[in-house]
């Protein structure tokens, strides 16, 4: 089998299956229950809590442990009443946005925020902008640093004007944490979504990072764990093994980064021969090392998606979720690519697994078939 479908779910890494298994059976306490035992497994929970706290530069304390990413956008996004947010964002953060006085941020044919329309539609009555780091289709990298001077700025001018409504800048890292160097406080992040699933870690495992004075509604109550934000037993086993995960991603940062650089160009060069020529969607510059979105217009990507199963090659259109419904990307169409495009789009994602022969023999499989598609509807 030859995997290049990282973006949609990585493999549990040795390290995190094992980190975990402790947790599932004989260290099973409850961290909240009276005894020496349970005291222990408390311990391991606050500890996992501030090894991903770290890697974004946070304490233990600021962040709350959920059920995954999308329960972490919709505890960022639910209490704000005008959310402005990019339109590629994941269904995850646009759809708990559009319930909640929700407006779409353009961008351009890479797909990187368009500053002067955030801008001028970021007006008094906003109390939240959500932003992810880098998107789930194309990759694409935001220049975070940039948005949260411009939202300072604003919140300045709100003081000045005697304006109190509060202004956070939320952004979901589910893709970027494996591959770029977070700091909340460097990047002026108030609310930071971050996945296990997408680093090697337990599915249904996520945090959100909390800024002090950040005011959240809860989405569930009950026995008030984490901060009262998240009720529920903790789930020390994903806690654990999510740390496991992501402080080795944070370890191996530069040398993936080094690595995917090289094997995307393979894949790019060797592809680069397809009879149909391809279109690389993106910037490279402004894009997740391991991401080669592209598009052969004209071609069928379904039917190339599922002609290379039957050789065991893996990839996806654009992001699973919206390929599952039949959807045409939502993030396709706000770069602009007309419908023969997106047909024709392919979300190549590279991971831990990959070497330079797969990536070889991936590339001329997808050329074989996109050859063989072409002559098909050519006649
Ligand atoms: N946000 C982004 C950018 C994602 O890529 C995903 C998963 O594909 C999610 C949120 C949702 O994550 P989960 O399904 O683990 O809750």
């Amino acid at each position: 089998m030859i995997y290049l479908d990282y973006a949609a779910a990585t493999p549990m890494s040795e390290k995190a299956i094992n980190a975990m298994k402790p947790y599932l059976a004989e260290d099973f306490f409850n961290p909240s229950a009276p005894y020496l035992a349970a005291k222990k497994v408390r311990e391991a929970y606050e500890d996992a809590k501030n090894q991903i706290a770290h890697v974004i530069g946070a304490k233990g304390n600021d962040i709350i442990m959920t059920a995954g990413a999308t329960e972490a956008n919709n505890l960022a996004l639910s209490g704000a009443s005008h959310i402005l947010y990019l339109i590629t964002e994941h269904d995850s953060v646009r759809n708990i946005a559009r319930a909640h006085g929700g407006e779409e941020i353009a961008v351009d044919k890479n797909g990187i925020i368009d500053l002067k329309d955030f801008a001028s539609k970021l007006t008094d009555d906003v109390d939240m902008v959500s932003v992810s780091l880098a998107n789930n289709e194309l990759g694409t990298i935001q220049p975070i640093v940039e948005i949260s001077e411009i939202i300072k700025k604003a919140r300045l001018s709100r003081l000045e004007r005697g304006i109190k409504t509060p202004l956070y800048l939320h952004s979901d890292a589910s893709q970027a944490l494996n591959l770029v160097n977070i700091s909340v406080a460097r990047m002026g992040i108030d609310l930071l979504t971050i996945n296990a699933a997408k680093v090697y870690g337990p599915k249904g495992v996520g945090a959100l990072y909390v800024a002090h004075g950040v005011k959240l509604h809860p989405l569930t109550l009950g026995g008030g764990q984490e901060n009262g934000l998240r009720s529920g037993t903790e789930n020390v086993a994903g806690a654990v093994a999510f740390a496991e995960a992501i402080a080795d991603a944070h370890e191996h940062i530069n040398g993936n980064r080094k690595k995917y650089e090289k094997l995307s160009e393979i894949m790019r060069r060797e592809l680069l021969d397809c009879f149909v020529e391809p279109v690389f969607l993106g910037s490279r510059k402004k894009q997740l090392a391991n991401f080669v979105p592209v598009c052969f217009p004209g071609i069928d990507a379904e039917r190339i998606i599922f002609k290379l199963e039957e050789q065991e090659i893996y990839l996806s259109t654009g992001a699973a979720c919206a390929a599952s419904k039949g959807e045409k990307s939502h993030v396709l169409k706000a770069i602009g690519l007309s419908d023969k495009e997106i047909n024709g789009s392919l979300r190549i994602s590279l991971g831990e697994g990959n070497n330079e022969e797969q990536v070889v023999t991936a590339a001329k499989a997808i050329c074989k078939v996109v050859g063989e598609e072409y002559a098909r509807i050519n006649g």
